[in-house]
């Protein structure tokens, strides 16, 4: 049978959880899918010694300050679930947990959301499915000839996993900084840090904040029509949380540039020389995940979906939150993300509430 109702969030994880927050204070029907059997997103998968880049005060969603833990200057992960999982309630959030959306579809005038759970017809969707189901591995030679253990950062749980073995990590971002530093911190493991460009921390007196200090000033930047400041590209890749500076600051942080190809016993260098190894742990991002829209039609020629601030431009019923940047300057980050979800979401009840949404 198929229900109905205003608006259907696809993704029940921080974006969700706004988007939903701003849709109850606009006093709209909706109803957030979430694939994930419990509250939290993507930070109930996150390996177990991740902390923020950034304190409780400027990691939180709209409405509800972030607590403090106790002793922590940045919150852990299971810091962050349990702020969501008291989010979700106290705002009192549908949230269906355990619906996976498959498709999304157009349906004389409205958008039908099938689910495993069910089928919805709804006059908007929000999707914010996030980027966590979707990790990216790049084209190296030789992937399928190494017969070690190869690994995602969503794969990545802790060192005790790796204890006397040789492990390479890829990628000179954050979560490649810090899984190299949470692994050489621990000492079980020989560990090499491989970066495809020399490593740029940002200054240790700086988090963060900082980071969202920039993408404040390119959304004031845009939104006054002015030119683009750009993003936070220019002030380093990686911020130096305690985990990170410690390792580096010990001499622990080994860093090599990328390798040419895997080999049947580990990897060659573009020098010739080779090293043994007995696992990669691939910090190399993740694509959004999308592909519930698929039915929909709107990739562009680069294989995003073109939007004009959240919404999609070839789809007007279909808004996006999260991501990256190009749903809003830094969405894709806990305190960041309110802003873009209220604006979703009132352009949505603009548009319901003049019938401009159906049939455009
Ligand atoms: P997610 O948390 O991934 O939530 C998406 C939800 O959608 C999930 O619950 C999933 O089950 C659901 N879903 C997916 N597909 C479907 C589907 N087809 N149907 C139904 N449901 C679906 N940000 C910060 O502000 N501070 C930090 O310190 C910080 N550190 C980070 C560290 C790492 C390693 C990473 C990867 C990111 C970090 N971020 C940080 C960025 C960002 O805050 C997180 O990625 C965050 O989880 C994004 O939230 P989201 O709601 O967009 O996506």
């Amino acid at each position: 049978m198929t229900q109905h109702t205003d608006v259907v969030v696809v993704g029940g994880g921080q974006a969700g959880l706004a988007a939903g927050y701003h849709l109850r204070r606009q006093g709209l029907d909706f109803v957030v899918l979430d694939a994930d059997a419990a509250p939290g997103g993507s930070w109930q998968h996150m390996w177990d010694s991740l902390h923020l880049f950034s304190p409780a005060d400027h990691s939180s969603l709209p409405g509800r300050l972030m607590p403090a833990q106790p002793g922590e200057t940045y919150p852990d992960a299971g810091h962050v679930v349990d702020y969501l999982t008291d989010y979700e309630k106290r705002y009192d959030l549908p949230v269906q947990h355990g619906a996976r959306v498959d498709a999304v579809r157009r349906d004389a005038g409205h958008l039908l959301v099938e689910a495993d759970t069910g089928t919805w017809r709804a006059k908007a969707v929000i999707s914010v499915t996030g980027t966590w189901s979707r990790p990216f591995l790049p084209a190296v030679p030789g992937r399928s000839v190494f017969p070690g253990r190869q690994l995602h950062t969503v794969n990545y749980r802790s060192p005790a996993d790796f204890a006397g073995q040789r492990v390479l990590v890829v990628g000179g971002g954050k979560s490649g900084a810090q899984i190299a530093a949470d692994l050489a911190l621990d000492g079980q493991a020989d560990v090499t840090w491989v970066t495809q460009r020399p490593t740029r921390f940002l200054a240790d007196d700086i988090d963060g904040r900082a980071l969202f200090d920039v993408a404040t000033a390119r959304r004031r930047a845009l939104d006054a029509g002015r030119t683009d400041t750009g993003g936070v590209a220019s002030l380093g890749d990686i911020v130096a949380v305690p985990a990170v500076r410690a390792a580096r600051d010990a001499g622990l942080l080994h860093v090599k540039p990328m390798f040419a190809r895997l080999t049947a016993t580990g990897v060659r260098w573009s020098d010739g020389s080779q090293s043994d190894a007995d696992a990669i742990v691939w910090c190399t991002g993740f694509r959004p995940a999308l592909s519930h829209l698929a039915p929909l039609n709107l990739r562009g020629s680069r294989g995003g979906i073109p939007t004009d601030g959240t919404r999609a431009v070839g789809e007007p019923r279909l808004h996006l939150l999260g991501y990256g940047d190009w749903t809003g300057p830094a969405s894709a980050t806990l305190i960041r993300v309110g802003r873009p979800a209220g604006d979703a979401v009132r352009h949505i009840a603009g548009q319901l509430s003049t019938g401009r949404i159906l049939g455009a």
